[in-house]
């Protein structure tokens, strides 16, 4: 009985559905985009404009009014103007007392202004509920639909009503509201789509001054060494030899550089005995992007994997492997199996191989429509347990890989180390900087410095 009265509930007409009239001041690039955006949602529009006259570019079943004239007709108003002539709206404060009034402006540089544009706006109309929104949308991406990118809209303001309106408007045009508190979090709304790639300038300028350095350092030691010393000609090693030196250990080095400041992080602690004191500001950016660092190194070590398996198509392998058959052939031998550096090959192989696959697991992990998926003991088990299990075998993969071959005197072209031997460094402080760390002696003072515990409190009870 219920459920049918229910169904007959949801198949009646619903009054409700009606959109209420939006006013948007100004019928600039902005302004129209969201207008037809409204009109196509089902929003009755009206314009407020300098001119009522109508033109082409203007949504068709909008009207076009005066401002003060626009205003009365909604009890929301979005200010699509720019910041500078905010004071027009000066007179017609009295119109828009008790109204929502939407500042959807952006500025040309970082912290233009003392205040944010939505506080200036709140100053101005002090009788009206002031919300901020909208900004982090484009007007082409309104216009062209193409909204993937920025389904987002950051709302903000001190009216929990006011807000919720503006949220439900952004409900129905398809994109996602993110509520981010009070007006004061205006200026960091504001500032937001003006920042170009904030986490990713460390670690992409970084890899980019690593992979410079590493270039040279290859090329300085396989091409420029042996045209010196062995009349060699291996210019083209250019092409696929050296990328693939430096893919995977670029690839180890920014790995390890992930978990080397949750390694600096618990030594400070430890040193301090307390987890109630800043660490130094590179420390906390480092934190932050760590992310970054990760992918990245996933992306670096993606492209050894390529190379590697692109590796027998070259003609440099071909002409090495049919030499050594050809000279086992004049020399009438036929080379026994060497089991060890069979094991050796294999082993190396094989850590690469799931080394690789654990990274992929990791890499994945982090992006947000996974991350969200998982709990936060699951999102730290991949993040930490199997990213230190990555760092261990992709580090094994090295060593195993360099082997004897980097005890042997030959490597050291011009005193120098070979490149593998660089990237093992700082890996191999992390993984034994950890190990330390995960003994009961170390591990149970720093879990108790974790949980507030503090070697000399400043606040004694
Ligand atoms: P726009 O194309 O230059 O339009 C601004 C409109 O403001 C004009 O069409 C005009 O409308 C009105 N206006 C100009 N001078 C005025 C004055 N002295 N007094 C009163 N009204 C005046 O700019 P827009 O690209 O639409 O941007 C509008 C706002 O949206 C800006 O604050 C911008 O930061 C923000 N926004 C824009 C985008 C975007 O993709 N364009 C994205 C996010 C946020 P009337 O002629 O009808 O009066």
């Amino acid at each position: 009985m219920n459920t049918n009265s229910s169904n007959i509930m949801a198949l009646a007409p619903n009054t409700s559905n009606k959109r209420e009239t939006v006013c948007i001041f100004g019928t600039g690039d902005f302004g129209r985009a969201l207008g037809h955006k409204m009109i196509q949602c089902g929003y009755p529009v009206v314009y407020g404009s300098r001119s009522t006259q109508i033109s082409n570019l203007i949504p068709k079943d909008a009207e076009v009014l005066s401002h003060a004239e626009a205003a009365q007709k909604a009890a929301i108003i979005i200010v699509a103007i720019q910041r500078q002539h905010y004071n027009f709206l000066m007179p017609l404060a009295e119109i828009l007392r008790g109204k929502v009034v939407v500042d959807i402006s952006n500025n040309l540089k970082l912290n233009q202004y003392p205040e944010s544009n939505a506080e200036y706006l709140a100053q101005l109309l002090p009788g009206a509920k002031v919300v901020k929104a909208f900004n982090t949308v484009s007007a082409w991406a309104l216009q062209s639909g193409a909204l993937d990118a920025s389904r987002q809209v950051f709302v903000c303001g001190d009216d929990t009503e006011a807000k919720q309106m503006v949220m439900n408007i952004v409900r129905a045009l398809g994109l996602t509201p993110l509520d981010q508190g009070s007006l004061l979090a205006a200026q960091g709304i504001e500032n937001y789509p003006l920042q170009l790639f904030p986490m990713w300038k460390f670690p992409i300028f970084l890899s980019l001054g690593l992979t410079v350095f590493f270039f040279f350092y290859c090329l300085a030691l396989d091409v420029i060494y042996t045209y010196i010393y062995e009349k060699n000609n291996f210019s083209f090693f250019i092409a696929i030899t050296i990328p693939n030196r430096i893919c995977p250990v670029m690839a180890l080095i920014l790995l390890a550089l992930v978990y080397l400041p949750g390694v600096l992080a618990a030594i400070i602690q430890l040193y301090r005995g307390t987890k109630y004191r800043r660490f130094p500001d590179w420390l906390d950016k480092w934190m932050l992007c760590r992310k970054q660092l990760g992918l990245i190194a996933l992306a670096f070590a993606s492209l050894h994997a390529v190379f590697t398996l692109a590796s027998p198509l070259r003609a440099f392998v071909r002409w090495r492997t049919s030499k050594g058959i050809i000279s086992q052939a004049l020399n009438n031998i036929t080379e026994p199996l060497d089991n060890t550096s069979a094991w050796l090959s294999d082993s190396y192989l094989a850590l690469g191989i799931i080394g690789f696959f654990f990274f992929v697991l990791v890499g994945i992990t982090s992006l947000p429509s996974v991350s969200n998926s998982v709990n936060w003991r699951e999102f730290r088990f991949v993040q930490s347990k199997l990213g230190y299990l990555t760092l261990i075998l992709c580090t094994a993969h090295t060593l195993v890989y360099g082997g004897n071959w980097f005890l042997n005197p030959s490597a050291y072209r011009w005193y120098l180390p070979n490149i593998y031997m660089l990237s093992l460094v700082v890996p191999c402080i992390v993984l034994v900087a950890k190990f330390v760390l995960v003994f009961p002696c170390v591990d149970k003072p720093l879990t108790q410095i974790r949980q507030g515990w503090e070697r000399n409190p400043k606040y004694s009870e």
